[in-house]
Formats: structure tokens, sequence, C-alpha cells
């Protein structure tokens, strides 16, 4: 076994520590965002943000530091059904499936828009530092494949 090769993997830790989901990496901004003021020394200057909606674990990082979904500003996407998805516009899974409902993409389409906007601030306003545009048409194709 050659050991730097396992020096290095074990510095670029990728997978959550407690759900094994491989995570979304985070920088400052989104960090400095998402976690009370009295939480966000408990993790480094970038982190990973776990994906998986059922873990209670929000961001970890190469140390096997972790922060769980409790210390975090406000709910948060997906971990929380009802948190928007989008947090710059609001935009929840429940107008998304209006929208499916309704045979239509007004909602969805306009909410694109504006991520897509100068306006748009995903990387504070999104807990996983992505831009919502993807989990936005995810969303809507899932529930397209979903509906009658
Ligand atoms: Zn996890
Ligand atoms: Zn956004």
């Amino acid at each position: 076994m050659n050991k730097a090769f396992v020096r290095e993997s074990d510095s670029d830790v990728r997978h959550c520590p407690f759900c094994g989901s491989l995570g979304s990496a985070v920088g400052r901004v989104t960090l400095d965002a998402w976690l009370k003021p009295e939480f966000r020394g408990q993790i480094g200057e970038s982190a990973m943000f776990c994906i998986q909606p059922q873990c209670e674990v929000a961001y970890f990082d190469s140390f096997e530091r972790v922060v769980t979904i409790d210390k975090l500003t406000r709910p948060a996407y997906p971990k929380s059904a009802d948190a928007p998805i989008c947090g710059c516009f609001g935009l929840t899974c429940g107008d998304i499936e209006a929208d499916v409902a309704d045979g239509s993409v007004a909602r969805t389409r306009a909410a694109v828009e504006r991520a897509k906007s100068p306006d748009a601030r995903c990387s504070a306003m999104s807990a996983n530092g992505q831009s919502c545009v993807g989990e936005i048409q995810r969303h809507y194709f899932k529930c397209k494949a979903g509906a009658p």
C-alpha cells in the first residue's frame, strides 16, 4: 500500500461520516450564512454539505468535525421538506408541485430565470452552496414523472 496515497485520500474526505453520502463542497460564504455564530467555530473555512435528506449532519470537514442541522440558522432543503429549495427567492417543493398539478411551468420557470440573474445569491442562500437551478429542475422533473 502506497502511504502517500492513503494520506492524500484521508485529507480529502468527501463522504458524510454518518450516512456515507457524497457531500457537496461549500465555502466560507455558505458556512457563515448558515451556521449560528456560536457554532461557526466548530468547522473550518471550507466543508462539505451532506445532501442526504434524512441525515442529521449538515456540514462535515476533512477532520471529521460535523455540525448537525439543529446548529443552522434556519431549516435547510433537502433536510427539511418545507424549506425553500431556492433560498434566494423562496421557491419551495410545494410551488413546483403546484406547477405540475396545474400543467404549468410558470412558477418554476420564473424561479429559474431569477436564479440565473445577478440578484441570485445561491452560494450564501442555499445550504449546499450550489446554484439552486439544478435542484429546481431536478425536483420539477421528478414531480412530473410521478404525476398521474
Ligand atoms: Zn450524512
Ligand atoms: Zn438560489
